[in-house]
Parts: C-alpha cells; sequence; structure tokens
C-alpha cells in the first residue's frame, strides 16, 4: 500500500472553491497560489494497494500564512493513530507506511496481539480505519 501525493491551489475550502493545479510538489503549489492571490492549498491523497487500486482519497487543506514574517508552523491536518487491542500500546504517525512498519513489528514481537489503525483529522476526531491490514 502507498500514497500518491498531489497539490491544488485554491481561494477557499467551501465546495464551490475555485481550484488550480494539480501540482507534483507543494512548493509549486504555494508560488501558484501566491500568484493567484489564493490563500489555500489542497493536498490529495490516493492511496493505493498493490494494485494500484485507489483504496481511499483523502483531502487536506493547508491554510498559507499571510505575510512571510508571520510564518505559521503548518501542523498536518490528518495524523493517523496506531493501537494495539491487545495490550493498549500506542503510537502516532504521519505516513500509512509508518503505521503499517509500526504495525509488522508490534505483532511480531507479540504472538496474536492485533494493532488497530485510527485517522484523526482536526475538528473530527478520531476514525477508525477498518480492514488495512487487508
Ligand atoms: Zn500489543
Amino acid at each position: 500500500m502507498y500514497i500518491e501525493t498531489f497539490w491544488m491551489a485554491c481561494d477557499s475550502t467551501e465546495q464551490l472553491r475555485a481550484e488550480y493545479g494539480p501540482f507534483h510538489t507543494r512548493a509549486q503549489a504555494e508560488a501558484e497560489a501566491r500568484k493567484l492571490g489564493f490563500g489555500y492549498l489542497l493536498r490529495y491523497e490516493h492511496v493505493l494497494d498493490e494494485n494500484e487500486e485507489i483504496r481511499e482519497v483523502r483531502c487536506i487543506f493547508l491554510e498559507l500564512p499571510g505575510a512571510a514574517e508571520a510564518v505559521v508552523p503548518v501542523v498536518p491536518a490528518i495524523s493517523l493513530h496506531t493501537r494495539c487491542a491487545t495490550c493498549g500500546q500506542s503510537a502516532t504517525h504521519d505516513k500509512a507506511w509508518q503505521a503499517e512498519v509500526w504495525a509488522d513489528i508490534h505483532e511480531f514481537e507479540h504472538t496474536r496481539h492485533r494493532v488497530r489503525l485510527f485517522e484523526h483529522a482536526r475538528g473530527k476526531g478520531l476514525k477508525e480505519i477498518g480492514g488495512w491490514r487487508g
């Protein structure tokens, strides 16, 4: 399973927003957004399985900091949490593959433990991702 990412410049987070792109890198999208006076970037993540089928699509908005001297650290809007259903050990990850590696190691080291995966979206809370261990 891997994630394909691309970027759009957009003028708002509303349903009826103007979008421009896609771009392969965040820097390209950001440069274009600034040229157009757009205040947001949109990151699309396609989670692909080993047959290159899209299993999940995620959209993550990033607000561009207004002025260069007021650069705000960008907090990822979505983080991944793994938690072992058996012993309760947990961890946080930025990327899906990191969560998989954590689960692989944990389930290898602890026979019959089962790791669950949760996605945390800002303002939306925690959502379990089912069937992620195929
Ligand atoms: Zn465990």
